[in-house]
């Protein structure tokens, strides 16, 4: 190290997102934003936001945010707690309630900011593997550890474990607290917030990047018990107070109000991932049985980096994970039907070549 100081700077490999190229007519397929704008309510709302409120502080406690999303999951507003998308949430949650000397639990292929967020806060932790079909054991939980936190739907496999299962690793779990990440639950799985009622050491995040449209808004929640919320909340508060800005609550707030637009966006994105997986098999790809808003698919005879890089040709973006297990898959998100054309068409032109 050239300079002595270096020695005491907290040193950390980040999280590297995915590429997030803008220009106007490519298909962006690579990080699973939605492709729909968001409820009509937010653009209202924005186009009536009054600047001048803006010299003021905003509401410390989002008191209104957590009031409409308790009412939409029928919970106490004391038990959610939002945050500057569900990365910022998480990051608190990892720093609040992962305080042992034994190791967090979470799968070896999964979200890949868990390990960031444990490394950077010195967190120890270990990562049991997903059996061969991609599938979280939920045996290899039921162990002695610092915390737990896995997302369901998995990403980036898209698969979902069913309630009961998510019970079951919370039951065996009553000495640490639990983290379900449900940032794609929306997309047809099913959510562990009821099961809140019943353990006091669960925590379900949720984001509003992916169904609600607005990744670039930057809000995500979390529903626990008011204990959990309570200590979240004390952390929060011991380094900023205001997180949410006042517009950020203000269209969030119609973001969550305007549910039959929700339900609608929600239900067209299932169907045009059913689609597309009927229509990527038709061209040979195998792809696993997502519950969510993007496809993780492989072929037998094309390498997933090769396709990466001729669809990265053509404008046309997915993502691509140069992990163990993982480097022959590629995770398509599910766009408008108009995209996912585009896509199979590409690939059919792309697959005919001599
Ligand atoms: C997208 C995503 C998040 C983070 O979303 P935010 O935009 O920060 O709300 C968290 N976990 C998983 C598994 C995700 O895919």
């Amino acid at each position: 190290m050239k300079n002595s100081w270096e020695a005491n700077v907290r040193k950390v490999t980040p999280y590297t997102p995915g590429d997030q190229p803008n220009r106007p007519k490519m298909i962006k397929l690579n990080t699973n934003e939605n492709p729909y704008p968001p409820a009509p309510g937010v653009t209202r709302a924005l186009k009536e936001f009054r600047t001048d409120q803006l010299r003021l502080y905003p509401d410390p406690k989002s008191s209104e945010l957590l009031e409409v999303i308790a009412a939409q999951y029928q919970v106490k507003p004391e038990q959610v707690f939002v945050g500057v998308g569900s990365d910022d949430v998480l990051a608190l949650a990892f720093l609040t309630f992962f305080h042992s000397e034994k190791p967090v639990l979470f799968p070896d292929i999964s979200y890949s900011f868990y390990p960031v967020w444990a490394e950077v806060f010195r967190i120890p932790y270990e990562t049991p593997a997903l059996d061969e079909h991609f599938r979280i054991v939920k045996e290899d939980y039921y162990r002695e550890n610092g915390g737990v936190v896995f997302p369901n739907p998995n990403a980036p496999t898209s698969l979902a474990m069913g309630r009961s299962d998510v019970e079951d690793i919370v039951r065996r779990n009553p000495d640490s607290v639990v983290i379900v990440d449900e940032a794609y639950v929306d997309f047809g799985a099913e959510s562990a917030v009821r099961l809140t009622d019943t353990y006091e050491n669960l925590l379900v995040v949720q984001t509003f990047s992916k169904s609600r449209s607005m990744a670039g808004m930057r809000i995500g929640f979390a529903i626990g018990s008011p204990l959990l919320i309570r200590y979240l909340n004390d952390v929060k508060y011991s380094f900023n107070s205001y997180t949410m800005n006042r517009l950020t609550l203000r269209l969030g707030v119609e973001a969550v109000l305007d549910q039959a637009y929700f339900q609608e966006t929600t239900a067209k994105i299932v169907k045009t991932r059913e689609q597309a997986k009927k229509r990527l098999q038709e061209l040979g790809f195998c792809c696993l049985d997502s519950r969510t808003n993007f496809l993780f698919v492989t072929h037998p005879e094309y390498q997933a980096k090769g396709l990466y890089e001729a669809l990265k040709q053509e404008d046309i973006y997915v993502r691509y994970f140069a992990l163990p297990r993982i480097d022959n898959y590629l995770r398509v998100t599910i766009g408008t039907e108009e995209q996912m054309e585009a896509l199979y068409v590409f690939l059919e032109r792309y697959m005919s070549r001599p």
